[in-house]
């Protein structure tokens, strides 16, 4: 059973506790007031883990995508994926967050903003958000070379230890796992 989370705490733990791939999708969706599918579905099955129930998650997506397609084409064109993420539409599956797994071999186009930035980011793009988290001088030397390796999940490990200034044993494996352990940390 998945904690409840309101719309303002989303907010709130967005600067904290999410992993550079949803925080990229988060800033991403307030910036443009929209994402792709690919965005939409990362961030909104990671946002159900964390616990957004549906009806918080409808306001949630349509506040945003008012701002660029207005209220009425939201719920002609888009909330139909969202309660279709919930289990509420179509085989009525009650899909799962994305692993890093799945995250780090998805395929994003022109335009698109899921993915995981350790893989998909271009080194100058991938500076720049890791020194926007706080991550510099020795760490981000020590990050960079583990995606050069190709060690993705081991890079945002260390990232997340850099930022909650604690070691993380276990690995990371999943963003919801990122947001569980950062928020058991920080509270
Ligand atoms: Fe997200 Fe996983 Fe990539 Fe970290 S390693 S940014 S949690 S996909």
């Amino acid at each position: 059973e998945f904690a409840e989370i309101s719309v303002t705490d989303i907010n709130k733990v967005a600067n904290s506790s999410f992993p550079l791939c949803m925080r990229h999708l988060f800033e991403k969706l307030k910036e443009d007031h929209h994402l792709k599918h690919g965005g939409r579905m990362q961030l909104g099955l990671f946002l159900k883990g964390v616990g957004l129930k549906l009806e918080d998650a409808l306001a949630f997506w349509k506040a945003e995508f008012s701002h660029k397609v207005g209220a009425e084409r939201f719920d002609k064109e888009y909330a139909y994926g969202i309660r279709h993420n919930y289990g509420k539409e179509g085989k009525r599956t009650d899909y799962t967050p994305y692993s890093c797994q799945k995250i780090i071999l998805s395929t994003p186009g022109a335009g698109d903003h899921h993915g995981c930035p350790y893989r998909h980011f271009s080194e100058e793009n991938l500076r720049a958000a890791l020194s926007k988290m706080g991550v510099g001088g020795r760490s981000m030397e020590d990050v960079m070379e583990k995606v050069r390796n190709r060690h993705y999940q081991l890079a945002c490990t260390l990232t997340f230890e850099v930022v909650h200034g604690t070691s993380c044993d276990a690995g990371i494996n999943h963003p919801n796992q990122y947001f569980t352990d950062s928020q058991n940390i920080l509270k």
